[in-house]
């Protein structure tokens, strides 16, 4: 995960049609109040809305076409979704717990809720799971203040998640073991094999030139590899670059591990 700034300029379907839309969330909740919170009733969110082309195409820039969990590029292979940080429809504590309604409803089209991300964390890890550290913080409908809450999701516009995320080669770890990094690298599944090949691709290759230019005795070709090597630790530090927080750590490390 790296940090992420979203333009401050909210698009126009967000500040038009889903300001109304909220609005009209937040008045069926306070006349249906225990409904909802039983689940009896549930909420119809519009995907055209926070979904739609101009929030998707404004987020794709903002996270230079990356996932905002697992930094794996998602426009060459799929459209990916947009994600709310908080659920929307509902939230667990943790993965055996059961959904809870009605979710962050009126979250649903805040342009600081939405990222995007790519079909598998999405998915199969994060889905409805926003842990707290202090369950009873949770601001359960739009009547209760969002600001005691301290989740255990680092987030990516609010927070460097550099800070709270570290790699040991491809392997991501929680710096000092804190709880924030180690339940986001838990929830999103930032530790699963299909990102750890797609990492191991791009690391080997860079890791063993990084210890021949360095490491070799003087050959006829160490000048020529220290330039490639130059040109590509220059390439994959860049944001652009997949796996940018991986490389950076590794570098730090002199590709120790
Ligand atoms: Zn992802």
């Amino acid at each position: 995960m790296i940090s992420i700034t979203k333009p401050e300029k909210i698009p126009q379907i967000l500040e038009n049609r889903g300001k109304t839309v909220t609005d009209n969330l937040c008045q069926n909740y306070l006349q249906d109040k225990a409904d909802y919170q039983s689940g009896k009733k549930k909420f119809e969110f519009a995907s055209d809305i926070y979904g739609s082309k101009s929030v998707k195409t404004a987020l794709i820039k903002a996270q230079h076409g990356k996932c905002f969990l697992c930094e794996s590029r998602i426009t060459h292979i799929s459209y990916g979704d947009v994600e709310h940080f908080r659920p929307k429809g509902g939230w667990c504590q943790t993965k055996e717990d059961k959904i809870k309604t009605p979710g962050y409803y009126w979250l649903a089209y805040n342009w600081a809720n939405l990222f995007l991300s790519c079909q598998l964390c999405n998915q199969r890890f994060k889905k409805n799971l926003f842990p707290l550290e202090n369950e009873t913080d949770r601001a359960i409908s739009h009547e209760i203040e969002l600001s005691k809450e301290n989740p255990l999701f680092v987030n990516p516009s609010t927070e460097n998640p550099e800070d709270f995320i570290s790699f040991r080669g491809i392997t991501p770890y929680a710096i000092d073991e804190n709880p924030k990094g180690e339940a986001t690298i838990e929830n999103a599944g930032l530790k699963r094999e299909e990102i750890n090949e797609n990492r191991l691709e791009l690391y080997l290759p860079l890791k063993e030139l990084y210890l021949i230019a360095n490491g070799m005795p003087e050959t006829p070709f160490k000048e020529q590899a220290q330039e490639v090597l130059q040109r590509r630790l220059q390439a994959c530090q860049s944001n652009q670059h997949q796996y940018s927080a991986m490389f950076r750590s590794a570098i730090k490390d002199n590709f120790k591990y």
